[in-house]
Order: structure tokens, then C-alpha cells, then sequence
């Protein structure tokens, strides 16, 4: 079987060494530079910053060992920081006891160790889908390099919602649909750089106040070198309504409201919006696959969101994919 996994996150990157691992040929296309989607870093001159994913959780067992596995590898590690509520303790607080793992030395390191041992080509942005033109299968046209001559027989999108809608709906209408209906908040990220360290008494903070909605001292997770860096996290309404504002106006208002809780103006930072950060309500179907035009999908909207769930329904839609015993979850 050959598969294209289409999109380098830890979705596509779980799904690709799942279905390596049962005989696949496996040929993973991203558009970016590097892997890892989301759970992705930034540097700078002598600093970065983990300006997406700020840690994962491991609830399910499956995943549990996965991060384990991480671990023995020295590509996560347990972040134990002091974490302070700020404004209403009653809407986000932190939950006791629980335990949160990062990338080491940043958030990127476990789709990297991933990627290692599977075949991915980055810069490669998928622009359509094309199906083959003698027999079954499909092929990938791309904005670098054209149409991929490959001819593979399944075809499984790991990216958000609605970048799965348009390589959907000539061929896949259903499926397209329900992308379509998975809305994709936008999130305000900035990142603080301090020649001093700041001086407060807290490593992270949930904000319940806009427009900050966390803040944390990236510096203060394990394995992290450099200039001592903050990253501030703006409210997921808060940034949709300011999503298409000036950066700077943004910049300002950010970090008037770290002041406000006890930060301080940074020596120099650097701000990034993000398009599709999470979703309002993810699905829990896990995956979706259709073996009828062999096209499926998997993704953190797929699975109630965030990390874990990304590689867990990237596992399940390769668990669907060699079974061949699932309908498509419509
Ligand atoms: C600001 C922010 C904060 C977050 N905080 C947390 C947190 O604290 N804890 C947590 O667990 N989760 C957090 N998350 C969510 C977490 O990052 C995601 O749930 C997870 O990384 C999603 O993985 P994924 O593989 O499903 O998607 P992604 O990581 O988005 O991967 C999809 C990949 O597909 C690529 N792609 C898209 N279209 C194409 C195309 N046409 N051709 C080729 N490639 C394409 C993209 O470039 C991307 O690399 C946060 C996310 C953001 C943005």
C-alpha cells in the first residue's frame, strides 16, 4: 500500500509511524519548513519560545506509553511550574495533581524524533487532489513541485478543518462538509525577551481576565537555553475579535496587561497570529476514513483537541486504514 499523509503535525506524524510499522509505504508531504504544526517553537539570537502548544497532557494509557517513550528518548520531560490564577479563580484555574509534559529542548522535539524514521518532505504544500488516471489511486498536485508522479492508494489529510475543505469538495463532498462545519479559532501569540530575568514569583498563569489568557516563562521548562523569554497567550474571543487588527495595536494592549499582572516591558519581542489555533467544539469521532474512495482524515478537531488527542486519532485513523472494518463516520 502506498499512503500519503498530508500535513507533518503530530497527527500525521503518529498516523505515518503506525502505518509504517504494519508495511505501509508512507510518504508524508508538508507545507512548512520543518515538522511539528502546532506544537512548534520559534528562535531567535540567543533565545525561543514555544509560541503554540505550551504542554500536553497524557490521559489515555496508548498515549501514556508514547510519552514514555518520548522520555527514554530525551525529546519530553515533566514541566513542573508554579502556576498562578489571575482574575475570576473560579474560570481557569490549575488543576491539581496533574501532571504536564513538553518537548525537549522544545516543543518540537517529539514530531522531529518521529519524523526521523519516516519519509516526509517538507515545503511541499498540496494543492489538489487528482484522481490517478489508469486504475485507482490518487495523486497530489503541489504548489513546488507539481503534480507528485507517485500514484498512491490511500490518501489521509492530517491538517485543520477547514485547510482539508478545499482538497475535499470536488471529490469528497461529505467529507467536506463536515470540515466545513468545524469552526477554528484564531489565537494571538507573543513572545517577551528579557536581558534580566523577570523577577515574579510565578513560572505560568492562567489570565481569566482579556485579553491575556495564559503567560508563562518558557525559560523555566527543561532543556530550554537563552535569554530569559515569556510568552503571552491572548483569549480565544478576545483574539477572534481582534484576529485581523495591526500586530503592533495587539502587541501593545498584550503587554499592557502583563504589566498589569506583575510582568514588565521586554527588552525586544516578536508577535505571531495564529489563524486556526483550536476548536470551539471538536468532534470525538477519532477519525475519519471512507474505504470506498480510500480518502481519510485525522487531526485534533477530530479528537476533542489539543496534542494528545492529535496523536491518538492520527493512531486510530491508521487503525481504521489496515482494518478496513470501519464505514465512514458520517
Ligand atoms: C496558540 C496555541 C496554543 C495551544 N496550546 C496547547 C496546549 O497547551 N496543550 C495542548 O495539548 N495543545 C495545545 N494546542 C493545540 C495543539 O497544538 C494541537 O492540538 C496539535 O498540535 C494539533 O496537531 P495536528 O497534527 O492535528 O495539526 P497541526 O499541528 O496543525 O498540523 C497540521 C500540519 O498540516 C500542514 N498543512 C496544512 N495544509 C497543508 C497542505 N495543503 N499541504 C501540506 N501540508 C499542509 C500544516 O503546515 C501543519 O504542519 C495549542 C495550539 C495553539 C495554536
Amino acid at each position: 500500500m502506498n499512503t500519503l499523509i498530508i500535513g507533518a503535525g503530530i497527527a500525521g506524524l503518529s498516523c505515518a509511524t503506525s502505518l509504517q510499522s504494519l508495511g505501509h509505504n508512507v510518504l508524508v508531504v508538508e507545507k512548512s519548513r520543518g515538522v511539528a504544526g502546532r506544537m512548534s517553537t520559534r528562535r531567535g539570537d540567543d533565545w525561543q519560545c514555544d509560541h503554540g502548544a505550551q504542554y500536553f497532557t497524557a490521559r489515555d494509557p496508548v498515549f501514556a506509553a508514547e510519552v514514555g517513550r518520548w522520555m527514554q528518548a530525551g525529546v519530553a520531560a515533566l514541566w513542573s511550574p508554579r502556576i498562578s490564577v489571575f482574575g475570576d479563580a473560579d474560570a481557569h484555574h490549575a488543576e491539581a495533581g496533574l501532571l504536564r509534559y513538553v518537548g525537549c529542548p522544545g516543543m518540537t522535539a517529539p514530531a522531529r524524533f518521529l519524523a526521523e524514521n519516516l519519509s516526509v518532505q517538507t515545503r511541499t504544500t498540496v494543492s489538489a487532489l487528482k484522481p490517478a488516471e489508469r486504475g485507482a489511486g490518487w495523486q497530489a498536485m503541489t504548489l513546488e513541485q507539481g503534480l507528485l508522479e507517485t500514484v498512491f492508494d490511500n490518501v489521509l489529510l492530517a491538517v485543520p478543518a477547514p485547510q482539508a475543505v478545499p482538497l475535499l469538495s470536488a471529490h469528497h463532498p461529505l467529507l467536506a462538509d463536515i470540515a466545513a462545519h468545524t469552526t477554528m479559532r484564531g489565537s494571538w501569540a507573543m513572545m517577551l525577551q528579557f536581558n534580566e530575568p523577570l523577577a515574579v514569583s510565578f513560572d505560568a498563569g492562567f489570565v481569566n481576565t482579556d485579553p491575556l489568557r495564559w503567560v508563562c516563562r518558557n525559560s523555566s521548562k527543561p532543556g530550554r537555553t537563552g535569554t530569559d523569554t515569556w510568552l503571552l497567550h491572548a483569549a480565544a474571543l478576545w483574539s477572534e475579535a481582534h484576529i485581523e487588527d495591526d500586530a503592533n495595536d495587539v502587541a501593545e494592549q498584550l503587554l499592557k496587561a502583563f504589566v498589569d499582572i506583575g510582568g514588565a516591558v521586554p527588552t525586544s519581542w516578536t508577535i505571531h497570529r495564529w489563524r486556526y489555533a483550536d476548536m470551539l467544539a471538536p468532534l470525538a469521532t477519532g477519525s475519519l476514513w471512507d474505504p470506498s474512495t480510500r480518502i481519510g482524515l485525522c487531526g485534533d478537531w477530530l479528537h476533542g483537541g489539543k496534542v494528545e488527542g492529535a496523536w491518538l486519532s492520527g493512531k486510530d485513523l491508521a487503525d481504521r486504514v489496515s482494518n478496513e472494518q470501519h464505514e465512514c463516520a458520517l
